[in-house]
């Protein structure tokens, strides 16, 4: 749906510590990857739904921006 989904973040290894590249549409299915360095499978899991609030928040205030700019754009002036 957003660009957001797709958004990499780093997740520490609840084993080894190692930083885990992951999609953030991946947390928010509450799938899974494999840690890189210990294999060991590392199950997203989002039982208070913050990850879809943080989504939630994110658009309306891209939604807020973009409408803020449509509005500077109205009383906007240049002078050349
Ligand atoms: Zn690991």
């Amino acid at each position: 749906m957003y660009v957001f989904d797709r958004t990499f973040l780093e997740i520490p290894c609840p084993q080894c510590s190692y930083e885990v590249d992951t999609q953030y549409r991946l947390v928010l299915l509450e799938d899974f990857v494999f840690c890189p360095c210990c294999k060991i499978r590392i199950q997203f899991s989002d039982d208070q739904a913050s990850g879809h609030r943080a989504r939630q928040s994110i658009h309306y205030a891209l939604a807020k921006f973009q409408k803020e700019i449509k509005n500077l754009n109205k009383t906007l002036t240049i002078n050349i």
